[in-house]
């Protein structure tokens, strides 16, 4: 259905305040609107009772505040609840909420499918859809934070479901400017990461932010000729370039770069490419988080043993390097890293995509 109605969903504070402007609106009335939409989880302008009746009467004739429908909700047996949205153009994406103790964390996506088409992911065969929105980002949290009663609590995000958020850098930026608005979530940028592949001139935009997430990259290989066919925009962006902008990248005080690293068997678990590794990551405060697959059909990769990859993160240890090892959460819901995806995405040649991409 085609609307005329502005959505105030894609609005930040300051252009919500322009559009009520000349309303017969004062900037606090902005400010309200703010509170009951993103603290209070209300987006029907009539319950919205500090305001006059008249203008709840006018603010329903002329705006809306589009936000995503739960279509799906699922339970995994270690609490991690997969949510499947449905946006306005029936689109549908999946955010994820992992409830671990003490931190509270949202996976949210920022595109419909991906184009990065990275070889271990399903999201990644999908291909690109579209952009989300920051509307539809933010809605996500909006939606989430309301379905598991977190609107009161503090809870992390992480940009890590479906999509690449440096692909889509202004929807995702915008994003993250409104969910930090006092009046609204207030979400410290601490308390964001954003997960990339390492777009490098994406990183260097990033890198002059003032609301500054904390940065995770994709790594996932020690040498370019892997790291191409595992991450395809390694062609255009090469593990030498991504580095250097990480080693450049203006870290806060006490905070380090996370590298992610997916554990195939046999293909990137070995003592070697550890060792490749913790000479890659010299001179940058680095944490390397080290993922064993989530296997999936359709994912030509097996999960290593547990023995290598504790091997291999005990080489990284001895080096003097953080590791972690990521405990698989949703496995049995299919809500675990690279596994989010949703059937009936418009399809696109894996040219198509890296045209795309490479624009
Ligand atoms: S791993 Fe991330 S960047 Fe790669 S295809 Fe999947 S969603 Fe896209």
């Amino acid at each position: 259905m085609v609307t005329s109605l502005l959505d105030l969903a894609e609005l930040e504070l300051h252009e919500l305040e322009a559009a009520l402007d000349g309303r017969g609106c004062e900037k606090f009335h902005a400010r309200q609107l703010y509170r009951w939409i993103y603290k209070r989880g209300v987006t029907d302008f009539a319950p919205m009772t500090d305001l006059s009746r008249a203008l709840r009467t006018q603010l329903a004739e002329e705006f809306e505040v589009s936000t995503p429908r739960i279509v799906g909700d699922d339970l995994s047996i270690d609490g991690t609840r997969k949510f499947v949205l449905e946006l306005a153009d029936t689109r549908r994406i999946e955010a994820v909420f992992i409830p671990d103790t003490p931190s509270m964390t949202f996976c949210i996506s920022t595109q419909v499918g991906c184009a990065m088409a990275c070889g271990f992911c399903l999201t990644g065969k999908m291909g690109l859809v579209r952009h989300l929105t920051a509307g539809e980002i933010t809605g996500q949290v909006r939606v989430l934070a309301g379905a598991t009663g977190m609107l009161d609590h503090p809870f992390n995000i992480v940009l890590m479901g479906m999509g690449e958020p440096l692909h889509n850098y202004d929807n995702t930026m915008k994003a993250l400017r409104v969910l930090h608005s006092e009046h609204g979530l207030a979400i410290s940028p601490r308390r964001v990461t954003l997960s990339t592949v390492g777009i490098v001139p994406g990183l260097e935009r990033l890198a002059g932010e003032p609301l500054m997430p904390n940065l995770a990259i994709s790594l996932h290989a020690t040498t370019d000729e892997q790291r191409t066919e595992l991450v395809p925009p390694n062609r255009k962006y090469p593990l030498a370039a991504i580095l250097d902008a990480c080693r450049r990248f203006p870290l806060k005080q006490r905070s380090r770069i996370t590298f992610e690293y997916v554990m195939l068997a046999g293909v990137n678990d070995t003592p070697e490419d550890a060792r490749r590794l913790v000479k890659l990551l010299a001179g940058i405060r680095a944490k390397v988080n080290l993922i064993p697959l989530n296997p999936a059909p359709g994912i030509p990769y097996e999960r290593p043993s547990d023995e290598r990859v504790d091997r291999f993160a005990q080489i990284l240890a001895d080096r003097q390097l953080t590791v972690s090892v990521r405990k698989s959460r949703g496995r049995d819901i299919r809500a675990a890293c690279g596994q989010l995806i949703v059937e009936g995405g418009t399809k696109k040649s894996a040219a198509q995509q890296m045209a795309l991409l490479m624009r």
